[in-house]
C-alpha cells in the first residue's frame, strides 16, 4: 500500500513522510482517530514506505522486494498484531489468524470490526489482544533476523489490549529492541491504558468529509447516486455508508409505507388504510418495530425543518424531497403528540399485540393528528 493509495489526509501523510526523511521516527506511533477513516491503510503505506529501498517524490516506489513483500501481506521485518478470540484447545494469538487476518483487509481496507467479529466465526466475541499475544511479540522480536534497518509491529487496535498483555508491551515500547517500531491504530485512544497511551507519539486522523468519503465509496465501486447519499449520513465513515447502503432497500421500503400512511391519512382513506395496516402487519415484529423507529426519525425531522438547522438533518434525497412538502404538517401543536402515538403502537407490538388492529388504529388516529394546526 503506497500512500497514493490513500484517499486524503495529505497533512497526516506529509507529517509521517518527514519523520522517515528526517530519521526521526518515534518507537511508538499512534493513529487515532473515528473507524472508517482509513487510518489502518495509512499505518501500513507507513512500514512500507519505512521499508521501501527506492522511495520516491515523497512515496515507497511499489516495486522493490520490500514493498511486494508489503503488498503481500508477509514481509519479513513486519509483525501484525491485533485482536482475536480465545477458542477452547487453541492460542489466542494473532498469528493463528493470519490467514482470515489477510483476507480481512483486502475485503475491508477501511477496517470494518464487525465484519473482523464475523470473520472470527463468533458473532458474540468480544476479541482482545491476550497476554500469550505480548509474550509472543516479545519472543519474535528478540530472535526474529532482521532484513532492514527497522522492524515494524503494526498493532491494530490498542484499546483492546488486556491489561496483562499492555504490562508485557511496555518494556518493549519503552526500551524497544534494536530498531523497532510500533505503529498503532486506535478507534477510541480513550479506552487504551493510560500507560501505554502517554508512551506513544499522536496523530489524531479526521474523519472525511463528506465529498471525500462520496469519492472514496464511488472509487469502490458505488453508484453515484447512493455514493452521495450514504456521504450524507455515514458521518464520514467509509464503514457506516456500507453498513447503511446495505440496508438502504429496507430504508426504501419504510418510507414508502411512511410516505403512504401519512398521504392517506391526510386524505382521510380510512379503507386504504386499512389495506395499509395489512402490509405493515406482514413484515414480522422485528421489522415492525423498525419501521416505527424510522417514522419517528422521519417526524422528528420534518420537525427540525422549520427551525432551518439543515445540517441536522441526515436524509437521503427521496426522503428530502418527501419532507420539503410534508414538514408543514407536522408542527409544535401535534408533533410530542404524532411521536408519543407511534411509540405506544411500538410497545403494543412490542408486547405480541396483534399487529393489524395496531397500524389501524394508529393509521386513524393519524388521519386525526395530522389536520391539527
Ligand atoms: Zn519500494
Amino acid at each position: 500500500m503506497k500512500f497514493a493509495d490513500v484517499a486524503g489526509h495529505e497533512e497526516v501523510k506529509r507529517r509521517l513522510r518527514e519523520m522517515v526523511d528526517n530519521d526521526r521516527i518515534p518507537h511508538a506511533l499512534l493513529l487515532e482517530g473515528p473507524s472508517g477513516s482509513g487510518k489502518f491503510m495509512l499505518a501500513r503505506a507507513f512500514a512500507q514506505y519505512i521499508h521501501c529501498q527506492h522511495r520516491h517524490n515523497g512515496d515507497s516506489c511499489g516495486q522493490c522486494p520490500s514493498c511486494r513483500q508489503h503488498q503481500a501481506f508477509n514481509h519479513i521485518d513486519t509483525i501484525y498484531s491485533f485482536p482475536v478470540v480465545k477458542k477452547s484447545g487453541r492460542t489466542a494469538l494473532s498469528d493463528d489468524y493470519r490467514e482470515q487476518f489477510s483476507e480481512f483487509i483486502s475485503e475491508s481496507p477501511y477496517m470494518d470490526f464487525d465484519r473482523w467479529v464475523t470473520k472470527l466465526d463468533n458473532i458474540n466475541a468480544q476479541p482482545m489482544i491476550y497476554v500469550e499475544e505480548g509474550a509472543e511479540l516479545l519472543r519474535r522480536l528478540t530472535y526474529m533476523t532482521r532484513s532492514s534497518r527497522f522492524k515494524t509491529v503494526l498493532l491494530w487496535l490498542p484499546e483492546r489490549l488486556k491489561e496483562e498483555t499492555a504490562n508485557k508491551l511496555l518494556k518493549l515500547v519503552e526500551e524497544p529492541f534494536g530498531d523497532t517500531i510500533f505503529i498503532m491504530v486506535s478507534n477510541n485512544g480513550r479506552g487504551i491504558l493510560p500507560t501505554i497511551y502517554s508512551r506513544t507519539q499522536r496523530i489524531a486522523v479526521q474523519r472525511y468529509s463528506d465529498s471525500e468519503l462520496e469519492g472514496v465509496l464511488q472509487a469502490q465501486g458505488m453508484d453515484a447516486a447512493q455514493a452521495a447519499d450514504m456521504a450524507r449520513i455515514a458521518d464520514g465513515s467509509v464503514n457506516q455508508a456500507w453498513k447503511t447502503a446495505s440496508v438502504s432497500t429496507e430504508r426504501r421500503k419504510y418510507f414508502d409505507l411512511f410516505a403512504e400512511l401519512m398521504r392517506k391519512a391526510y386524505g382521510r382513506k380510512v379503507l386504504e388504510l386499512r389495506g395499509w395496516s395489512k402490509a405493515v402487519a406482514e413484515l414480522g415484529r422485528e421489522p415492525q418495530m423498525q419501521f416505527i423507529d424510522y417514522c419517528c426519525r422521519l417526524i422528528r425531522e420534518s420537525f427540525v425543518m422549520h427551525l432551518h438547522v439543515d445540517s441536522l438533518l441526515t436524509l437521503s434525497a427521496a426522503e428530502r424531497g418527501f419532507v420539503d412538502r410534508f414538514f408543514p404538517f407536522i408542527n409544535e401543536k401535534n408533533v410530542v403528540d404524532m411521536i408519543e402515538l407511534f411509540n405506544r403502537s411500538r410497545r403494543d407490538i412490542a408486547g405480541n399485540g396483534n399487529a393489524k388492529i395496531i397500524f389501524f388504529d394508529l393509521a386513524v388516529r393519524v388521519i386525526m393528528l395530522i389536520r391539527r394546526k
